[in-house]
């Protein structure tokens, strides 16, 4: 039993990925961060994330315990991984090692949600479920910004909407896995939806029987 999350940053995959797999007890594998993990490795090796060559290495190298560093969830590694992942290298191994983990979850689970990008599109097209959630920029970099500053970090406003327009142009116009709804997904806006309202209406269109988990 498979559901793939897809979407932008900061539009609230990650939140419902994880609800959806508590609600299920399904596995969660939020893919960003084999993507933030190769771009940090580089990064703290002095090596660019901009180097195709690098960049595929640094992927075949990666192993699960390089997923708990605790530097993953800064700009520094969303930067970095934004870069990576336009690599066609980097992504065809990433590919396996999430494909690998949604056909044997660990930990006995009956199934996957995974979040990311192109779930829905490449890495499990057939999967039981598939969701795209989007919601305005302005909306998502104040999330962000609201983020940063409960985390107690210095962000201005400007800079982190700019950062997230340019993530987002990295993500839709790779040549590669580019960001874009498979053609069966269930599309929703999130800009004036708060969580359990997000949640409410992922759950409703798998229990419609369009996602086929019950
Ligand atoms: O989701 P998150 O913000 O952690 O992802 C970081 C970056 O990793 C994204 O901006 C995107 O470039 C890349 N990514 C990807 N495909 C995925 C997940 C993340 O290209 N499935």
């Amino acid at each position: 039993m498979i559901i793939a999350i897809d979407g932008p940053a900061a539009a609230g995959k990650g939140t419902l990925a994880r609800r959806l797999a508590e609600h299920f007890g399904l596995a969660l594998l939020d893919t960003g961060l084999l993507y933030r993990a190769v771009g940090m490795n580089m990064v703290r090796g002095g090596a660019d994330p901009n180097d195709p060559v690098l960049a595929e290495a640094a992927a075949k190298a990666l192993t699960p315990k390089d997923l708990e560093a605790e530097d993953l969830r800064t700009d520094a590694a969303a930067a970095a991984a934004s870069r990576v992942s336009a690599v066609p290298g980097v992504r065809a191994q990433l590919l396996e090692f999430q494909r690998n983990f949604a056909a044997d979850p660990p930990g006995g689970a009956k199934g996957t949600v995974l979040d990311g990008r192109d779930i829905g599109t490449v890495v499990c097209p057939d999967a039981d479920a598939k969701l795209f959630i989007t919601a305005t920029v302005e909306v998502r970099a104040e999330r962000r910004f609201k983020e940063l500053r409960e985390r107690g970090l210095d962000a201005i406003h400007g800079r982190v909407l700019a950062d997230m327009e340019e993530r987002d142009a990295r993500d839709r116009d790779r040549a590669v896995s580019p960001l874009e709804p498979a053609e069966d997904a269930y599309q929703l806006d999130t800009s004036d939806l708060d969580a359990d309202q997000v949640f409410a209406a992922a759950l409703g269109f798998i229990r419609s029987g369009n996602g086929q988990v019950s």
